[in-house]
């Protein structure tokens, strides 16, 4: 069987192999995939063990995502421009990286109708997802694409890194004046149930997605509701999206997601 492996640290949280084993039956696929705690200074060697053992492929979650991208032989477009890996193909001819963060995030909106071709879209937050997603954002040619970040300097090195004309940096005082049809939550605030300094008038209407997921929904979501927020997204859907694509990269089929998504649901449901 072949076999397949999720890194991370921590992992203990990991639903992808859950998501894994789940989109195999529904194509009739025999998987074995596990997931494994690793450490910074020992996940290289993990990785090759693991290939030295059999391994077809293996997803990389936090922290491990720039580390995985160093070991890389290729690189998707998505994986260079996300600086990040988060699949990885063992291969005969070396080992290919993957971001699928991004597509991820895309087929989630694109699934709950969010029209991106032509919107004003809001990208909250700087770091690694934030990062992930900006290119296939771009790809579905928005309006434009606003970073907005805390630590201004980090939105802009985002924007100078990409350079496109649809992207800019703000800082969350100027959301007081704009309005946007799409606003993503890319901050890792809702983890401690915090609430980014945006505009409350800036939500009004808005499509508001948060890449946060739980069995309730994230303070932000709340608040984005309570704002009069047109339609309120978690991020379950990006997690299980970007997992059908890592699974579409390896296996040659794009697995539906719905089944799985329900599952999920339901399993946060009974706690
Ligand atoms: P990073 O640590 O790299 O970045 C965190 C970002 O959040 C920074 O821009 C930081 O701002 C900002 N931030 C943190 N706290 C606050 C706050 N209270 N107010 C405003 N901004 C804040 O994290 P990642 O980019 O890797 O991940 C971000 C989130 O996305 C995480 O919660 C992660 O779980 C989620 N995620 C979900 C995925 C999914 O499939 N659903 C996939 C990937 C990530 P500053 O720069 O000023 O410090």
């Amino acid at each position: 069987m072949d076999k397949y492996l999720v890194f991370g640290n921590p992992i203990e949280q990991s639903k992808s192999p859950i998501i894994h084993q789940q989109f195999a039956s529904t194509c009739d696929q025999r998987i074995d995939y596990q997931k494994q705690l690793s450490e910074p200074d020992t996940f290289v060697a993990d990785v090759n063990t693991f290939i030295a053992h059999g391994g077809k492929g293996a997803n990389v979650t936090a922290p491990f995502k720039e580390q995985a991208m160093q070991m890389c032989d290729q690189l998707s477009v998505d994986a260079q421009a996300a600086g990040a890996v988060n699949t990885l193909s063992f291969t005969d001819g070396g080992i290919l990286g993957d971001n699928t963060d991004g597509r991820g995030l895309v087929d989630d909106l694109l699934a709950h109708n969010v029209t991106l071709t032509g919107a004003r879209i809001l990208l909250m937050g700087a770091g690694g997802a934030s990062r992930g997603v900006i290119s296939p954002l771009l790809a579905q040619n928005p309006d434009s694409l606003a970073i907005v970040n805390r630590t201004l300097s980090k939105a802009q090195l985002l924007v100078d890194h990409f350079q496109h004309d649809k992207l800019t940096a703000i800082d969350y005082s100027q959301t007081q004046s704009k309005r946007f049809d799409v606003i993503i939550n890319a901050t890792s605030a809702s983890l401690s149930a915090t609430l980014p300094d945006l505009a409350s008038s800036a939500v009004v209407d808005a499509v508001c997605y948060d890449m946060v997921y739980g069995a309730e929904l994230t303070a932000f979501l709340k608040w984005c509701q309570q704002q009069g927020a047109r339609q309120i997204i978690d991020g379950l859907g990006m997690l299980v999206g970007q997992a059908a694509q890592s699974f579409a990269i390896w296996h040659g089929v794009k697995p539906d997601v719905a089944p799985v998504l329900a599952l999920l649901r339901q399993q946060f449901k009974e706690g």
